[in-house]
């Protein structure tokens, strides 16, 4: 089997497309980073983790992978416009900081919680603001070709002028007047030749804290300029895949389509790709409808909807069941029902070291890691990767019971697919559950409940066992040995 023929659905064609990358073994990867003026919620997180396990997948297909991804730390306007309050300068003077303090203790939240999810961190992690200069020299050169123009110290991309070449909508595959008729008068607009035009650079006044000189005097460059000049700049004019949350498409990913077209003549990235939304009973979570969990509070438990904490691990395999296109709708049960199958599958791999080889083999392992790959080619598929998973997870299971056995071949071939598709693809983790305290009670709990066995106390040995049933600890009473897992 080629396990390298990889499709992936590209917004742009609508379809999906085999992956063929610019440069045969190397791959560049952008997707679009958060804006650091607030804590990252549970929907942000859902985007970033999809990116992870795509990044994984193509570092585990032996790729060479340059995954950029960006801190927005400037430029980004209240409800996504060209004029209004920075988010960054709002914040600042709610807290008492600098925007700049506001924007290191929310990139430091960002890593720590992403860390906690364990994704891979990006090759490189370029600032807005640390990319002015390049911003700039963008601009201009949109300017020099006639795309854009200058307007009170603001600068402007010309959408009309722009849409006589070029297709505007190509991406959400809308045509122009749709997209008119769909545009609210936003203030500004008198400043705008036409009403889809978008702001490039935004003259600041002099009590604006975060603003740099340009040839158009001093201000601040608008949030799509800022993608398009830090993608050219580490992954070329054009590279393999540009990424992103699917509410980013109609407008911040259009225009870096738009930008990128009017100041080289080749769009960005050859596949687009977008992650769906992360929604609670069925309103996609978001900072303005005020429905947003923090990570931290899921951790904890200590939010007002949470019936109790759940681990990072679980909330993880609970966003790897389905997959990145599907809408993920977060509940209570939902997430119960995946802590239930992460430990299911964690206590498979566990038991996988001490599995007992036999000279007959009942499973031939190469047929199901095939399909584990047909899985994950197919658009990076992982809900149908863990539903194979899971059959992996009766064999060792049945295995592990003595009801069946498997020879040495196959044992290696499963030993190292399991491991390699949960631990380095999906990016599990064992979590401390097992740990070695945990062991130590589950010892002495297991000698109490021995010794009142051998009292003939059954009430109280059932009352243990029945107790950590509760708990989610089972106990099997086995031949010569009694043995726990977690369920
Ligand atoms: P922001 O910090 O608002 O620029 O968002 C960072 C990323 O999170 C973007 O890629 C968004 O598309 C994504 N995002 C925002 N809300 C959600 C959500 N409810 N579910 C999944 N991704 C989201
Ligand atoms: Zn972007």
């Amino acid at each position: 089997m080629e396990y390298r023929k990889l499709s992936i659905y590209n917004t742009l064609t609508r379809s999906k497309e085999i992956f063929k990358s610019i440069h045969s073994d190397s791959v560049g990867l952008y997707v679009c980073g958060p804006t650091v003026y607030s804590n990252v919620h549970l929907g942000n997180c859902r985007t970033f983790v999809s990116f992870d396990l795509m990044f994984r997948y193509l570092l585990h297909l032996g790729y060479k992978v340059r995954y950029v991804r960006n801190i927005t730390d400037a430029g980004h306007l209240e409800g996504d416009r060209d004029e209004g309050d920075d988010k960054f300068a709002k914040k600042a003077k709610l807290e008492q900081l600098e925007p700049m303090e506001i924007v290191q203790k929310y990139t430091l939240g960002f890593h720590h919680v992403l860390e906690l999810f364990n994704t891979l961190p990006p090759s490189i992690e370029p600032t807005a603001t640390g990319h002015i200069c390049e911003q700039i020299e963008m601009i201009k050169v949109i300017v020099d070709n006639g795309y854009a123009y200058e307007k009170d110290g603001s600068v402007y991309f010309d959408v009309e002028k722009y849409t006589k070449k070029y297709n505007y909508g190509e991406l959400t595959n809308r045509k122009l007047e749709d997209l008119l008729v769909n545009t609210r008068e936003l203030g500004g607009q008198n400043e705008k030749k036409g009403r889809l035009d978008f702001a490039l650079w935004i003259h600041a006044k002099p009590e604006h804290i975060m603003r740099w000189p340009s040839p158009w005097g001093w201000g601040f460059p608008g949030w799509h300029i800022e993608c398009s000049a830090m993608s050219k700049k580490y992954l070329g004019e054009q590279f393999d895949i540009h990424g992103g949350g699917m509410d980013l498409q109609a407008t911040h990913h259009t225009n870096e389509i738009a930008q990128s077209i009017a100041c080289h003549g080749t769009g960005p990235a050859r596949y687009w790709v977008h992650s769906n939304m992360l929604t609670v009973n069925g309103t996609r979570m978001s900072k303005s409808a005020g429905n947003g969990f923090l990570p931290l509070e899921l951790f904890s438990g200590n939010h007002p909807l949470l019936e109790r904490a759940y681990t990072p691990m679980s909330v993880r395999f609970f966003m790897m069941q389905t997959h990145y296109r599907s809408t993920l709708d977060f509940s209570n049960e939902a997430l119960k029902a995946s802590e239930k199958g992460y430990r299911r599958l964690m206590n498979a791999v566990s038991l996988l070291d001490n599995l007992k080889i036999s000279s007959h083999t009942d499973f031939d392992i190469s047929v199901s890691i095939e399909r584990c790959y047909a899985a994950m080619n197919d658009d990076f598929n992982s809900s149908i990767l863990i539903a194979e998973l899971f059959e992996w997870v009766r064999i060792i299971n049945t295995i592990n019971d003595g009801k069946a056995s498997i020879d040495e071949t196959n044992f290696k071939l499963l030993n190292t697919s399991m491991k390699s598709f949960v631990f380095d693809v999906l990016g599990l983790l064992q979590e401390s559950d097992n740990s070695e305290t945990l062991n130590r009670v589950m010892n002495f709990v297991i000698d109490m409940r021995k010794k009142a066995k051998s009292e003939k106390n059954y009430a109280t040995a059932d009352y243990i066992r029945d107790a950590l049933q509760d708990i989610g600890i089972q106990i099997k009473d086995g031949k010569d040995d009694v043995t726990w897992n977690l369920v």
